[in-house]
């Protein structure tokens, strides 16, 4: 802005060198490769975790029930090792709560949602032919009765 109004003070310092203004190129709106695993042992390696076997974290972290005989002893049912992925996201990325989101698996809401109407539906109509039939025919069994 070359003829910038009065009331912006543009000759004095102000605070846009504390914004970042300018957006990474590289920057990907990328997200963790959920349950992705990387490589399957065959027998317990030294310094993987002493309760499944996988190298990628600890005992301590591992998200696995706690075995009786942990992998480290047993060499059986090694875990494999997981994906571990570190991303770069800026302030916004990093607080995007639909990040990774896959709109498509909403379809299967919407499938669950229109089956239970279609049930409820069901027993509506089928309630309603009950109480039909009742109106006809417990009269009729009781005049059955009376005679
Ligand atoms: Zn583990």
């Amino acid at each position: 802005m070359s003829s910038a109004p009065w009331y912006l003070n543009a000759e004095r310092p102000s605070l846009k060198h504390q914004r970042k203004w300018k957006s990474d190129p590289n920057y990907t709106k990328s997200w963790y490769d959920r349950g992705a695993k990387i490589f399957q042992a065959e027998k317990y390696r030294k310094g993987a975790c002493e309760n499944c076997g996988a190298m990628t974290h600890d005992a301590k972290s591992c998200m696995e029930r706690p075995r009786k005989k942990g992998a480290k002893w047993t060499n059986m049912h090694i875990a494999p090792d997981e994906k571990i992925e570190t991303f770069e996201l800026d302030y916004d990325g990093k607080r995007d709560r639909w990040n990774g989101y896959d709109a498509s698996t909403y379809a299967r809401v919407i499938e669950r949602y229109e089956a239970r109407l279609m049930k409820r539906r069901l027993m509506r109509a089928n309630r309603w032919t009950l109480l039909r039939l009742r109106s006809v025919f417990v009269p009729l069994a009781e005049g059955a009765r009376e005679l």
